[in-house]
């Protein structure tokens, strides 16, 4: 082990030997950590109301952000209210969307959700988780999406980066979305909760990568029980970081000398 490693290597128990508020306080602490390596973190979802981040949102399912907000300019000038989606006709909506994939599903859940809105809500979206989840085409993770960022509620989406980081972190076990929520609703502090699922993203995106994550050049690697899962070499780990504020990710981590060798 190189003297960069044994400081940056973790002081983090095993997995499972943690107590509660040893976990909290190391949750916390990520979460500042992730505050100060992403300060650019947000939602990347381009909407200007919430029946746009609703729609939006439904798109992003198996999709990239980028190509929604390609998609969705076309669509939310043609469809302004929850109305109009409630009258089009599903191949209109089919024709617009069709580069987001699985077009036809998703244009049933857009129209669907017009007819409910209309039915049930005035033509307005609802900020009650209750009626969110009951709505078509919106889970607990989509509703998370639109309270926390159209309605300024706290929420903590749940998704594939939120699973297996908080997993790799020790700070969850296990995949089961909605279970994964509530325990981490116990860690982080409320007033977080959106800032923290959107830190958590970018995380996941830009070094803590599914396949190969950059362990060595990862600012939370003191705390991190799963430390050693990607390389650990700073200069190797520092190829693997992506996004466009990679030197300052060097810098955080402390590896500019290692990397610059
Ligand atoms: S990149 Fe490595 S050290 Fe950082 S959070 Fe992921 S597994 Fe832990």
């Amino acid at each position: 082990m190189t003297a960069a490693d044994a400081r940056r290597a973790p002081r983090t128990r095993s997995k499972g030997t943690e107590s509660e508020l040893a976990k909290k306080r190391r949750a916390r602490k990520a979460d500042r950590l992730l505050a100060a390596a992403h300060p650019d973190a947000k939602c990347e979802l381009d909407y200007t109301n919430p029946l746009e981040l609703a729609v939006a949102t439904i798109l992003s399912a198996q999709c990239t952000d980028v190509r929604v907000n390609l998609t969705t300019p076309a669509l939310f000038k043609r469809y302004r209210s929850a109305s109009d989606y409630a009258e089009a006709n599903p191949e209109d909506v089919e024709a617009i969307i069709r580069p987001t994939g699985f077009y036809r599903n998703k244009a049933k859940s857009i129209i669907g959700l017009g007819k409910a809105l209309v039915e049930h809500h005035d033509g307005r979206l609802p900020e009650d988780m209750e009626a969110l989840v009951k709505l078509p085409g919106i889970g607990r993770k989509t509703a998370n999406v639109i309270r926390g960022n159209a309605f300024g509620v706290p929420g903590i989406t749940v998704d594939t980066h939120m699973i297996r980081i908080t997993n790799r972190l020790g700070l969850v076990d296990g995949k089961d979305p909605v279970k994964l929520e509530f325990q981490l609703q116990k860690l982080v502090e409320p007033r977080e909760w959106t800032m923290f699922s959107h830190r958590i993203i970018f995380h996941g995106r830009r070094v803590c990568i599914a396949r190969k994550p950059a362990c060595g050049a990862c600012t939370l690697a003191s705390i991190c029980p799963s430390y050693g899962e990607g390389p650990t070499d700073p200069a190797e780990a520092a190829k693997l970081l992506k996004g466009d504020n990679v030197e300052e990710l060097i810098r955080l981590a402390g590896i500019e000398d290692a990397v610059n060798r």
